[in-house]
């Protein structure tokens, strides 16, 4: 490599790394891998990314260069041959609720030029087309008649409205016409026309009447322009064959007379007034009584309290009301309220048939307020909502949810922008589509020479992008999914593929394991599009874990050989082919030439009678599944991405246990029932997420040694002699920390337009504390000292004390050794977020009949990791308790007691079960995904000596 093609890291020392040397070949796929924990995110992210991104801040404008210095500077001696930098991460930088994937990926900024170009409006109310035609327009039309033809010019006065219309037939006959047509029978304006005042009336007041010949242009055109000043910009031109014929000179329904806003782009945006549905402001969703919450078990009946709003009212009101709503409406208030007939349950919620039909008008107080003038639960609680006192609507809030727009139904645009069309498609329904669909659709349009002209460009860019989406394997999801609710790998997909329409080339950019939530199926297609984004001229750096990634990559960075202070050295760099060939000293380079191999150790144990059921789960794509989850066994869930998985586990299972088990309000999709509830009683959600939000909480925080070791603390003869009590060594409260940080270490600098930048404190440098507190020392180490400890050094300090080591211990066992006990939650990745929580549900006394839920708990583990992580999970299911993950590692499914295979595909095309039993029993359905991947897994691939149910390491 010469050195113009190459990225020179010269002395990297952030966070753990060693004073490292590499060199990056310019324009290729690199892949930095490794322990987790070995400091491969400090590599890539901390060190080259963060640089990238100085550089760049540099080329900015003097305001924005001002915050420079106070962007820390990686801690590295040089690093050359630097282009500027894009990272895409998994941390779902979206948080704007209006945001979709359409909006995020710039496919619907086209869409709305598309539909400003080539869309036809239609009218809202009728649907029919709608046109506007010039005068001269109008004449070319009719110059086409015949000749010879007798026309009639009207104009479309009154259209379908009730009234005798007196004054105005009055005033028509002064201007001196003759005639009008009333209700299609041609009259004479002389006679006297008395109409029925509550019946609709269609008056046409007769213009002209000619005969079409050469030289009737001019008068034809007077005509016209007289109907049209008369009605509003409309004009009929009746033949006598041809009937009439309607023209509008503005963008009108012709019929309905309800004109549509001039096509531009804004008027397809839903977040500018010019398209937003006025009811929710384009958000697709409003708040609103929630019959779910409202009526929290449709079990129980009315008199047992099932409107729990009423539930805290008068009884004997409340016994009166009921006793009337039975008499008059057949609501029986002794039945569970989910055995009311569908009719019932209408009035008992939306009220009274009189009443219903009275709504929106202003009534007197009602006569009968639970009988004939019932107004039904939910305009009630809308209204004393609406009405009530602050304390008053605080009270109904739990009762309220975000709910689908009812006047958009969640499309988020106005009507007349919703009833545009393009080749017969509106925008609302394109972006409905699966994306895979979608890109049919578009692969289809043809357009006409002129069409070409105008949107051909907009059109290419369009298709491409929706390939590139249904590359990178999210082609399940529609364009107007809400952002906010997809995975983390969701979104780094969606930017990846968003780069690559945005065609850069000279770029680097860096990604976190792009791999995650993706099926092995799906792996391949991501894995070119990483080369295609190489091809476009850019350097691609992944850090990531999958073989396939390692086995793909033009050049490989192996650090290790452990983590944290164990790690931060560099073990191998060159190409995969030398990795496989030799590289002495990389753990990566020896499981890839299978000397080292995750083995057998495991017998399967069999699912005993308990289990848990659900029925009828319809959630989001689910297709009305009955499920299985046998207890005291170690169950994965498996399926390509958008098959249905989270949605089985997350919102249905875990939601319906939280809500039986600690009366948790979320509301869980939709299912009808789950059985074998007796069996469990305690549900733990191992997720993600982060630990904490703010600076203050870290690992030693969340698991609860901070107590102990505070406490430990305070005992110290010091700590006596001045007084000082546990309080004095918390950051949380006045006393002991540094006031001018409040104990966070960091202050936040708001950056306009960017992230915050956190710098440490000048006052304490950040060490939290102020001087006095860290006076006191247990064994020569301040509190501060301490929290700087890793795990592993903190253990032989502190092993004497049971309690704070046997959560040491825990740590240790999920592979945290090297997480310093007082790292911030928000360095953590969401990994060693998940193992932390995992650490700290360890730590605790388990039940034996736990069902622990997790949601791909190898993200960011290296191979080596995954069996340590599986042989914990493995004891807890020796306690007795239950484990369902969702998870694609075939080392964690192999070793899996049972196997649910969700799918066939995603979105539509899933949800679905396509396999269960015991892997071996997975991998022999046709028609599993995952069968046909763990069959070859099972069999054991060349050279890596994989045998079934392996799970410890032997080097
Ligand atoms: P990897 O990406 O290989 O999992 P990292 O680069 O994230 O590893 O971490 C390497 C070491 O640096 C670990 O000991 C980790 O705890 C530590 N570390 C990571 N981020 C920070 C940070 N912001 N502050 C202090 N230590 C950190
Ligand atoms: P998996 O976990 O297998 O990747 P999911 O359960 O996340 O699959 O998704 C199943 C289907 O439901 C997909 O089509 C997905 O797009 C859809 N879906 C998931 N969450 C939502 C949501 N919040 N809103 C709308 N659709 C959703
Ligand atoms: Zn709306
Ligand atoms: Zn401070």
């Amino acid at each position: 490599m010469t050195s113009d093609e190459r990225i020179s890291v010269r002395g990297a020392r952030v966070h753990n790394l060693k004073n490292i040397d590499v060199d990056l070949p310019r324009d290729r796929l690199v892949v930095i891998t490794g322990l987790s924990g070995s400091g491969k995110s400090s590599l890539a992210f901390d060190t080259i990314y963060a640089e990238g991104q100085r550089r760049y801040v540099e080329s900015m404008s003097a305001y924005a260069r001002q915050f420079l210095e106070q962007m820390e500077k990686p801690d590295v001696d040089l690093i050359d041959g630097l282009s500027p930098a894009i990272s895409i991460e998994q941390k779902t930088t979206a948080s704007n609720p209006r945001s979709t994937v359409g909006t995020v990926t710039e496919i619907y900024d086209y869409l709305r030029l598309l539909f400003a170009n080539l869309g036809q409006p239609h009218c809202p109310r009728c649907g029919q087309p709608i046109a506007s035609q010039s005068v001269d327009r109008i004449l070319d039309l009719a110059r086409q008649f015949p000749g010879d033809e007798r026309i009639n010019v009207l104009a479309p006065v009154v259209r379908g409205r009730k009234g005798e219309f007196k004054k105005e037939l009055a005033a028509w006959r002064q201007r001196g016409f003759t005639r009008v047509r009333v209700d299609g029978e041609l009259r004479s304006l002389d006679d006297d026309i008395a109409l029925d005042k509550r019946k609709n009336h269609t008056l046409d007041v007769v213009v002209d009447r000619l005969i079409v010949k050469p030289g009737m242009e001019r008068r034809l055109g007077e005509s016209i322009e007289t109907a049209l000043a008369l009605a509003s910009d409309l004009v009929i031109i009746n033949t006598w064959d041809g009937g009439d014929r309607l023209y509008s000179r503005r963008l009108a329904c012709a019929d309905c007379g309800i004109s549509v806003p001039e096509l531009t782009p804004r008027a397809f945006s839903f977040n500018s007034p010019h398209g937003a549905c006025g009811q929710c402001q384009g958000l697709g969703a409003v708040y609103d009584f929630d019959v779910a919450r409202v009526i929290p078990d449709a079990g129980i009946s009315l008199a047992e309290g099932a409107v729990e709003p009423w539930a805290k009212g008068d009884v004997k009101l409340l016994g009166d009301a009921l006793a009337r709503l039975h008499e008059v409406h057949g609501i029986d208030p002794a039945i569970p309220v989910r055995k009311l007939t569908k009719r019932q349950r209408e009035v008992l919620l939306f009220g009274s048939p009189t009443a219903q039909a009275a709504s929106g008008k202003r009534r007197k107080a009602p006569v009968d307020p639970f009988g004939a003038d019932f107004e039904g639960l939910l305009p009630n609680l809308r209204r004393r909502y609406e009405k009530g006192t602050w304390s008053e609507r605080e009270a109904l809030e739990p009762y309220r949810a975000l709910a689908t727009c009812p006047s958009c139904d969640g499309a988020r645009l106005k009507a007349e922008s919703r009833a545009v069309r393009v080749k017969g498609h509106t925008i609302v329904e394109l972006t409905a589509l699966a994306v895979s669909e979608s890109s049919k659709v578009f692969d289809g349009l043809e357009l006409a020479p002129r069409e070409e002209l105008v949107a051909g460009r907009i059109l290419k860019e369009i298709r491409e992008r929706l390939h590139f989406l249904n590359d990178v394997g999210v082609g399940y999801l529609t364009l107007a999914r809400s952002a906010v609710t997809l995975s983390g790998g969701e979104g780094q997909r969606i930017r990846l593929a968003t780069q690559i329409g945005s065609s850069l080339s000279g770029v680097l950019y860096v990604l976190d394991e792009p791999s995650i939530g993706l099926h092995q199926r799906d792996n391949r297609r991501l894995l070119q599009t990483l080369e295609r984004l190489r091809d476009l001229g850019n350097t691609v750096l992944v850090v990531e874990h999958d073989e396939e990634t390692i086995r793909t990559a033009d050049y490989v960075v192996d650090l290790g050989p452990g983590a944290g202070e164990h790690g931060g050295e560099l073990l191998f760099q060159g190409t995969p082919a030398e990795l496989l060939e030799s590289a002495p000293g990389s753990v990566t380079g020896e499981y890839l030439r299978g000397e080292k191999t995750i083995v057998q150790a495991r017998a399967r144990r069999t699912p005993g009678k308990a289990s848990l059921r659900i029925t009828g789960a319809r959630e989001n794509n689910l297709q009305d599944l009955d499920v299985s989850f046998p207890l005291g066994v170690f169950i994965a869930i498996t399926g390509v991405s958008g098959s249905g998985k989270s949605t089985l586990v997350n919102d249905i299972l875990y939601k319906r246990l939280a809500k039986e088990l600690y009366r948790a309000t979320d509301q869980p999709g939709d299912h009808d029932r789950i059985d074998g509830l007796q069996h469990i009683d305690k549900v733990i959600q191992i997720d993600q997420s982060p630990i904490g939000r703010t600076p203050r909480s870290n690992p030693a925080t969340y698991i609860g040694l901070f107590t102990f070791i505070r406490d430990l603390f305070a005992m110290l003869p010091e700590s006596r002699q001045r007084g000082y009590k546990p309080g004095r060594f918390s950051f949380n409260v006045k006393g002991g920390r540094c006031e001018a940080c409040q104990g966070d270490g960091v202050m936040a600098i708001e950056m306009h337009f960017l992230p915050d930048v956190y710098v440490t404190c000048e006052q304490c440098k950040g060490r939290r504390y102020n001087r006095e507190t860290l006076e006191v020392r247990y064994r020569g180490k301040s509190i501060a000292d301490l929290l700087e400890l890793t795990v592993d050094q903190a253990y032989p300090l502190l092993e004497s004390f049971p309690s704070i080591a046997n959560k040491l211990r825990t740590l240790q066992l999920v592979g945290l050794g090297y997480l310093e006990l007082g790292q911030s939650a928000t360095t953590l990745s969401g990994g060693e977020a998940q193992r932390v929580k995992l650490a700290k549900e360890l730590s605790r006394r388990g039940t034996g009949r736990t069902l622990y839920i997790l949601d791909e708990p190898t993200t960011g583990l290296h191979f080596e990791d995954v069996a340590k992580l599986l042989d914990v999970l493995h004891q807890l299911v020796e306690q007795g308790n239950t484990i369902v993950v969702i998870e694609h590692n075939l080392d964690v499914v192999r070793s899996a007691d049972h196997v649910i295979d969700l799918g066939p595909e995603g979105g539509s095309g899933g949800g679905r079960v396509v396999a269960q039993g015991t892997p071996e029993q997975v991998a022999r359905v046709k028609g599993s995904y995952t069968g046909a991947f763990l069959a070859e897994s099972l069999a054991g691939p060349t050279g890596r000596g994989r045998r079934s149910r392996d799970v410890s390491v032997v080097a």
